[in-house]
């Protein structure tokens, strides 16, 4: 048994295992690190390729999403753009929890479907079924997302994981199919001071590795390494899949571990959206997921829509996350052409222009309030371009005031938008999308 098992040798073994075995995860996985050489157009005309097909599928063989096309009109041949692929229905989460057996492919084998919509009627679980494919293609992202974070074919993966599953190995003592294959599987359900001890005595033997798990796993591992005083000098990046780590989980366990933290942005529904790279950036995963940033019309941040475009069996088309984020143009310094979105508050003010880019609102609501004494303000994006801001107050020299900064801020500070001000009426008491009512 090989005592360093990182570097030399073994990594060299284990990268050679990897490229001649007809391993699909790992296959898959090197067809991706091609595609994020490819320029944005191609990488875009693939996805939409990959998301009409998919869209195809879903229409024949799932009767929520044929009834759902077929009240719209719409067949899946219809669907020849984004723009058009963009009148779908949004797939919330409440419609996921009522309609599960719908929501189930005819395609999968009959037993499994039986008892997938067996499942779905009984309620027991809110876990979406994924099949093979879907589950290979999840593994495969996260050895892509390793990539973003250093790790290669020769480098150990230490996988901390909190589902049942037959994925345990021989922690204690690695074996020689874990030392090749490459992986350390760790159960964490248990985490009490003398399970982490034990782990922390695996991961040392690994050599060069890389951490695959939750946040809060690794920073109750932090705290453990910090009060026994223990320094691991092997680990060399961490990914967390899922819940993004908040800044206070992020800053210990970088300290502890020595290693930097990168997010995997997902969600249970569609576990792999996009990935942050050394630079800081979150990289959309295209060849796996076809994210929309759905306008809030109330001017808010954006809606993270996504469709994954593997899960056969039970597809998830323009499912509403619940969170907000913007695209971003340009360039990363990493130099993947993956295209790049950025998270941003729920309470922040976004106008969408008439070329559909999103704008940062700043403090135009704040500035509008001044100007008429600190009434109530709000916006409602009408059209693309098209900003409408009322005005709570009786004031007309208020008003006038308003009308004077928004023909300015249109030539101005936002390019591509027109505003018009009215004064705010019963419409200001209109419901209001994604929780902006308390601002
Ligand atoms: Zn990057």
């Amino acid at each position: 048994m090989p005592a360093t098992g990182g570097g030399g040798m073994i990594g060299y073994a284990r990268m050679m295992l990897h490229k001649l075995s007809n391993n699909g995860c790992h296959a898959r996985m090197r067809e991706h690190l091609a595609l994020e050489r490819l320029p944005h157009d191609e990488l875009r005309h693939r996805q939409f390729w990959l998301a009409a097909t998919f869209l195809k599928h879903a229409y024949e063989t799932v009767p929520y999403y044929r009834n759902a096309m077929d009240e719209l009109g719409l067949r899946p041949e219809h669907v020849r753009s984004f723009a058009e692929y963009g009148k779908l229905p949004v797939l919330t989460r409440e419609v996921m929890r009522e309609r599960k057996a719908d929501l189930v492919s005819s395609a999968m084998p009959r037993k499994v479907v039986a008892a997938l919509r067996g499942m779905a009627e009984g309620c027991v679980s809110t876990q979406v079924p994924r099949d093979k494919a879907a589950r290979d293609e999840t593994q495969a992202n996260w050895l892509l997302c390793l990539t973003f974070a250093g790790w290669t074919l020769a480098d150990m993966v230490v996988r901390l994981y909190t589902s049942s599953g037959a994925e345990a190995g021989n922690l204690v003592q690695p074996g020689v199919r874990e030392w090749l294959a490459g992986t350390l599987s760790v159960d964490v359900r248990t985490h009490r001071p003398e399970d982490m001890a034990k782990w922390v005595r695996a991961i040392r033997r690994c050599g060069k590795s890389y951490l695959l798990g939750n946040a809060w796993v690794m920073s109750d591992m932090a705290d453990y390494l910090d009060k026994a005083g223990i320094r691991l000098g092997n680990v060399r990046g961490a990914v967390t899949p899922g819940g993004r780590a908040s800044a206070e989980q992020r800053q210990r366990i970088e300290a502890s571990f020595g290693c930097v933290v990168h997010d995997l942005y997902g969600c249970s529904e569609v576990p792999c959206i996009a990935m942050e790279c050394m630079e800081g950036n979150l990289h959309l995963l295209a060849h796996s997921a076809y994210v929309e940033f759905d306008p809030d019309p109330w001017c808010g941040a954006p809606y993270v829509l996504v469709t994954d475009i593997n899960n056969k069996a039970m597809p998830v088309i323009r499912f509403a996350t619940g969170d907000r984020a913007v695209p971003v143009d340009g360039d990363c310094g990493c130099g993947r052409g993956f295209p790049l979105m950025r998270m941003v508050s729920a309470a922040e003010t976004w106008f969408l222009t008439a070329e559909g880019r999103y704008l940062p609102g700043g403090d135009f609501v704040s500035q509008v309030a001044r100007l008429c004494g600190g009434a109530d303000v709000r916006l409602r994006q009408g059209a693309p371009g098209e900003v409408r801001v009322l005005v709570a107050t009786g004031d007309a020299a208020a008003l006038e005031r308003v009308e004077g900064f928004c023909r300015q801020a249109g030539g101005t500070a936002y390019p591509g938008l027109s505003f018009s001000v009215a004064r705010g009426d019963d419409r200001m008491a209109a419901p209001v999308a994604g929780g902006r009512a308390s601002d």
